[in-house]
C-alpha cells in the first residue's frame, strides 16, 4: 500500500516539478521573445528621432537657401530696377542728381589717412568705428561743400573742433571736422557744390592737420568713400556699391518729380 503510495506521490512530484519547469521554460521563452521586441523597438525609435532631426535640419536648410535665393532675386529685381531707372535719366537729371548727392573731393588731396569702420583710436587708444574718412594735408588747405545744401552748423565742437555740418537734398548730410577757426559759412546759408566752407586744420581731438569727412543718410553713417568718385561720367557704380540707401525710390522720385514741374529740362 505504502508503496503504491510512495509511487503515486513521486508520480505527483514529477508532474509538479515538470510544470513548474515547464513555467519557466515559457517565462523565460516570453521574456527573452518581449526583450528583443523592445530592443527592436527602441531601435526603430531611435532611427526615427534620428531622421526626424535629418529632415528637421534638411527642413532648415532647404528654408536657408530659399531665402537666400529671395534675397538675391531681390537684389537682382533691385538692380535691374534701378538700371531701367537709370537709363531713363537724361544728362540734365544727371546733373542734378550729381549735385545733389555729396560726390567728389572734399579737399584737393588724395592722401586719406584713415578710413571708414572699425579702427585703434589715434588718441583714446581704444577698438571704436571711424565714421568717416581723414584725409591729411597741409594746414590751410581749402576745403568744399561736396553738394548743394543748407548749412545745418557751423562752429566748435569739443571732438569735432571747428566743423561744419550740411544738409543736402534726399535725407543726405556732410561733415567736416578739426578746420581752422576761420569757417567761412554759417548757420543757414545755402550754399552750392564745390563752395569752399572753411580751411584744412588741426582742431578738436586730432594729432595732426587733417580733414574728418562724414557722409550721412537719414542719420546713418555711410563709407564716403564710394562717393568720391560719383560724378556724371562715373555715374551708374555708386548705385551698385552703396546699398544702404533706397536708390530706386529715389531716382524714381527725382525723375518723376522734376520732371512734373518741368525743372529736368531746364538744365
Ligand atoms: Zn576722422
Amino acid at each position: 500500500m505504502w508503496r503504491v503510495k510512495g509511487k503515486k506521490l513521486n508520480n505527483l512530484y514529477v508532474i509538479i516539478l515538470s510544470t513548474i519547469a515547464a513555467v519557466f521554460v515559457i517565462v523565460a521563452i516570453v521574456s527573452i521573445f518581449f526583450t528583443s521586441k523592445i530592443s527592436e523597438l527602441k531601435k526603430e525609435q531611435l532611427n526615427f528621432t534620428q531622421s526626424t532631426a535629418y529632415m528637421e535640419e534638411t527642413d532648415f536648410e532647404y528654408l536657408r537657401k530659399e531665402n537666400q535665393f529671395d534675397e538675391i532675386t531681390e537684389l537682382i529685381g533691385q538692380n535691374v530696377k534701378i538700371k531701367n531707372l537709370l537709363s531713363g535719366l537724361s544728362r540734365s537729371s544727371k546733373a542734378l542728381i550729381v549735385s545733389s548727392i555729396p560726390s567728389g573731393y572734399p579737399v584737393n588731396l588724395n592722401r586719406v589717412t584713415s578710413s571708414f569702420g572699425y579702427r585703434m583710436h589715434p588718441i583714446y587708444k581704444k577698438r571704436k568705428f571711424h565714421h568717416g574718412i581723414d584725409f591729411g594735408g597741409k594746414s590751410g588747405t581749402p576745403i568744399v561743400a561736396t553738394a548743394d545744401g543748407i548749412v545745418a552748423f557751423s562752429g566748435y565742437d569739443s571732438g569735432y573742433g571747428n566743423f561744419v555740418r550740411i544738409s543736402h537734398n534726399f535725407g543726405f548730410k556732410t561733415a567736416y571736422g578739426h578746420m581752422l577757426k576761420k569757417l567761412k559759412v554759417k548757420k543757414g546759408d545755402f550754399i552750392k557744390k564745390g563752395d569752399v566752407i572753411g580751411y584744412l586744420g588741426n582742431s578738436g581731438v586730432s594729432t595732426g592737420p587733417h580733414l574728418h569727412y562724414e557722409v550721412k543718410y537719414l542719420n546713418s553713417s555711410l563709407d564716403p568713400k564710394n562717393f568720391l568718385t560719383f560724378n556724371e561720367k562715373n555715374f551708374e557704380t555708386l548705385f551698385s556699391i552703396e546699398k544702404h540707401v533706397a536708390w530706386d525710390s529715389l531716382i524714381w522720385a527725382i525723375t518723376s518729380q522734376y520732371s512734373k514741374v518741368g525743372l529736368a529740362r531746364l538744365y
